[in-house]
């Protein structure tokens, strides 16, 4: 038998849901169909599903089997404790680039007004979080694609920040304004790279995921292009691939850029790099 009878309760749909993915993301397919908490499905297994919701379920299901990301089926993602919307426009947020966000913070002196810029926003993840835990700055955030400026800034009318969008390729569109802090977590992959061909990479926007032979060429020109870019005594980081951070810290080492470092992500693995701007000489 295929699919259990109608009318299905909660029980049944889980236990079919198991034998196709993940139980916890059968769990969560679920939820976003039925759109109730946890609890519910715990504490009412014999509750029947309407038609409707059996049939949204299944198709979920079908989808998540063919390998589409859960982000992309239910909408969304969290990013460091805040719920964001995705679309198949966005590359989904990743708990590395919660790092990023604790450096900057870090970096931020108390209270004082800094202006900040995310390169190559995507959802927006990195801006918006940035503009709401600290309450002085004042962001900027740029994509070139404008799904993705769509989505970033739904995603920043419904949480409640405030951030500046602007289209553009890189700096390309930006003025001739200076920022104290920029970051990006731009396309890193190798194109070769045949991770590419596998999970939710095969989903993803291949423009927010590969860069060149060697995943290098979005970090090399944002590196380069910085410095015109920053305040004296500001800084870059960036966001790159698990084997790259010798290869970043010398394209900062070329820019001219001082207290070159990397940092290490929760697996342990050198994921953002980064360097203060003193001028040139
Ligand atoms: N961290 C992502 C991955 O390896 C890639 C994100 C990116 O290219 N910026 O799956």
């Amino acid at each position: 038998m295929d699919f259990p009878e109608p009318p299905v309760d909660i029980a049944a749909a889980l236990a079919w849901g198991r034998l196709r993915v993940d139980p916890m993301e059968a769990r969560l397919l679920l939820r976003h169909v039925l759109q109730c908490p946890l609890s519910r499905l715990v504490a009412r297994p014999e509750q029947p599903l309407e038609a409707k919701a059996w049939a949204d379920y299944r198709a979920l299901i079908e989808r998540r089997e063919a390998g589409e990301p859960v982000a992309y089926l239910v909408g969304g993602r969290e990013f460091y404790g805040r719920e964001f919307m995705v679309s198949a426009s966005v590359l989904i947020p990743r708990p590395d680039t919660e790092l990023l966000v604790e450096l900057v913070i870090a970096h931020c002196g108390e209270g004082r007004r800094v202006k900040l810029l995310d390169l190559g926003t995507g959802s927006g993840v990195l801006a918006i979080t940035l503009a709401l835990e600290l309450d002085e700055a004042e962001v900027t955030a740029v994509d070139r694609s404008r799904e993705a400026l769509w989505v970033a800034m739904a995603n920043a009318a419904r949480l409640g920040a405030s951030v500046s969008f602007v289209e553009s390729d890189w700096f390309a569109s930006l003025g001739e304004e200076r920022f104290d802090i920029i970051v990006a977590n731009p396309p890193y992959i190798a194109s070769g790279d045949p991770h590419l061909q596998q999970g939710d990479l095969r989903f993803e926007p291949r423009s927010a995921l590969a860069a060149g032979p060697a995943g290098l060429d979005d970090l090399a020109s944002i590196v380069a292009a910085a410095p015109a870019r920053l305040e004296r005594g500001g800084w870059l980081f960036v966001e790159h691939g698990y084997d790259q951070a010798l290869a970043v810290r010398g394209l900062l080492t070329d820019a001219g850029f001082a207290g070159i470092a990397s940092w290490k992500d929760l697996a342990g693995i050198e994921r953002v790099s980064g360097g203060r701007w003193l001028g040139r000489g």
